[in-house]
């Protein structure tokens, strides 16, 4: 692991265009709401782009031939010391028997899938302090990666 103090915002943007490339090939837009005023995280970048490049693969991949993936920054007040950043479809939706098993290694609907994407993304950020919420419905899913900041910086 190689740590440093870096802003959400500055990841993201380094990933955007393999997104924006990927999302492409499936007529899928993407669109990303940056929150300038959070505060940096201290992370292991490269693993962290990992997790965000493996969430937006599975949208683009429930969406199959149109849709919108958003990418969204936020805090929310009763999650003090966290910033929240969303995942968002408008693909086919979990349901909620599925929901409980999508980070389950090997848990796959896909005939070409593993099922270790979602794992590993949860280890990844779960070492970082963090967490993964997925809420879903039948109009599609949002992924909530919460991650830490450094205590007393914001
Ligand atoms: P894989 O992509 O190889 O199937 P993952 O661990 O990444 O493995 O995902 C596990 C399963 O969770 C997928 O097969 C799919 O059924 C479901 N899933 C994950 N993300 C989404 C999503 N955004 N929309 C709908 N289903 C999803
Ligand atoms: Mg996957």
């Amino acid at each position: 692991v190689k740590l440093q103090s870096i802003r959400i915002g500055s990841i993201i943007q380094e990933l955007l265009p393999m997104i924006r490339g990927e999302a492409m090939l499936h007529d899928v837009i993407v669109q990303y709401e940056e929150e300038e005023s959070l505060p940096p995280i201290v992370v292991d970048k490269e693993q962290l782009k990992q997790v965000f490049l493996n969430l937006s693969k599975n949208a683009i991949e429930a969406m199959g031939n149109e849709g919108t993936l958003t990418i969204r920054e936020r805090r929310r007040a009763d999650r003090h010391g966290h910033i929240a950043v969303d995942i968002q479809d408008t693909g086919t939706g979990i349901s909620p028997d599925m929901l409980e098993r999508v980070f389950d290694p090997f848990f796959t609907t896909k005939p070409q899938g593993t099922g270790l994407g979602l794992s590993i993304c949860q280890r990844i950020v779960h070492d970082m302090g963090g967490s993964i919420e997925a809420e879903s419905e039948p109009s599609g899913t949002t992924f909530t990666v919460w991650l830490p900041f450094s205590h007393g910086s914001g």
